[in-house]
């Protein structure tokens, strides 16, 4: 299916740019080739002509869109290995961190490149011998400032700097953490912000920081035929009943059930265990390692279910999700855009499902003006056993509980 149908932007699918014609090097051509990717997607095609010039660009883009190899392309094309960090590539999360890396590994297969990733949670010895050789690093804020107050790295080299997930980074408080990485970078420099909302906080930065940066917009939505959005009017304590019932009627591929906090993963991933779904949680309160465990096996459908705050799931590169369900409701219609953004991907279809009981009802007025979410009804449904109650009740607007 091509990457194209994922939008809405029908225009797109005459005269769309070849990757030939962009004017990358040779051996990234090649590795793209061999990564089987066909033609540019939306957000490459917009954005790499800019970022190639070398101008500065704001991209609004989703998880998914293909805006890695947006900038990861252009920076590989103008390394010059051995010659000290010339990108700087920040992500909000340890698990974006690693997967930006991985993706980076891949396009410079063929180029002399040294892309080292440093993020907290994990031995820094490794990572400051590595950073000796690096030419491209990519990492979370306090991890960067850890290094740079130790001087185990230096940035005087940076050519192109990159926010990933620039929202995602303010809403877990790390503007000023930005700011400090920011100041200590060369003036001259190339700075790229990506982030699938666009908060006035973002223009902040961007006037800021950034050097008469060129805007690009993609389109935000997944295509209406490919995925399915659907809600239930549930009772609070009907929630987990639905909910197992649901996952055992749709049978998922692959699904990731949504809560607004820790403790709720917890409670709704053991309750699904309970009842014979396989099922992990997974939040800021597991270390690196058993996060990393659970995601591997969740690419491989061990377990099938994740359960998962927002911040743990976001930006991961998990392929072929084909259900999204909201246990809680997301506080508003641009995380409601993040979660979905999460299945129908690269032309696969999805289905999304929201159990909206009372506690819900103001999120979902927000939600359903912007997303066009079908009322849909399940009458009998057998009641599930709810286990010993450790049980938070979803407060909206608590994005640092995660
Ligand atoms: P990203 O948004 O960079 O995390 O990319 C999302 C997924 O799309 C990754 O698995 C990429 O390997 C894949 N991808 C990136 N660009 C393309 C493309 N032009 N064609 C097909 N798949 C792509």
């Amino acid at each position: 299916m091509p990457f194209s149908d994922f939008f809405l932007n029908s225009s797109r699918n005459c005269n769309v740019m070849k990757f030939e014609e962009m004017g990358f090097d040779e051996r990234l051509l090649k590795a793209i080739k061999e990564l089987r990717f066909e033609k540019p997607t939306e957000i490459q095609e917009k954005s790499i002509p800019f970022v190639m010039q070398g101008k500065d660009v704001i991209a609004q883009s989703m998880t998914g869109s293909g805006k890695t190899l947006a900038f990861g392309g252009p920076i590989l094309h103008k390394l010059a290995h051995g010659k000290g960090v010339q990108a700087l590539i920040i992500t909000p999360t340890r698990e974006l961190a690693d997967q930006v890396a991985d993706h980076m590994k891949k396009f410079a297969k063929y180029i002399k490149a040294e892309v080292c990733e440093v993020f907290g949670g994990v031995s820094i010895e490794p990572q400051i011998a590595r950073l000796r050789h690096a030419d491209i690093v990519v990492g979370t804020p306090g991890r960067i400032l850890d290094h740079l107050s130790r001087r185990t790295i230096d940035l005087r080299n940076v050519k192109t700097l990159v926010l990933d997930e620039a929202d995602r980074m303010l809403d877990m408080g790390f503007i000023d953490d930005i700011r400090r990485i920011l100041s200590v970078v060369p003036k001259n420099r190339q700075t790229l912000l990506f982030s699938a909302t666009m908060p006035r906080e973002i223009e902040f930065l961007a006037r800021r920081f950034m050097n008469s940066p060129v805007n690009i917009r993609t389109q935000a939505f997944v295509s209406r035929h490919k995925m399915k959005q659907y809600y239930y009017d549930v009772k609070e304590n009907d929630k987990l009943s639905l909910l197992v019932h649901l996952i055992k009627k749709e049978n998922p591929h692959l699904a990731i059930v949504f809560c607004n906090t820790k403790r709720n993963t917890d409670f709704v991933s053991r309750t699904l265990e309970q009842n014979d779904i396989e099922a992990k949680p997974i939040h800021g309160d597991l270390s690196q390692a058993a996060r990393m465990h659970v995601l591997e096996g969740f690419h491989r459908g061990r377990p099938h279910v994740l359960v998962a705050t927002d911040v743990a799931a976001r930006g991961l590169d998990i392929k072929d999700v084909s259900h999204i369900f909201n246990y809680d409701l997301p506080s508003d219609a641009e995380n409601y855009t993040h979660r979905i953004g999460r299945t129908a991907r690269i032309g696969k279809e999805g289905k999304v499902i929201s159990l909206l009981s009372s506690e819900g009802h103001e999120a979902f007025r927000r939600i359903i003006r912007v997303h066009d979410i079908e009322k849909a009804f399940e009458m009998n449904f057998p009641r599930v056993k709810i286990p010993s109650r450790r049980y938070e009740r979803p407060r909206m607007r608590r994005y640092r509980n995660y």
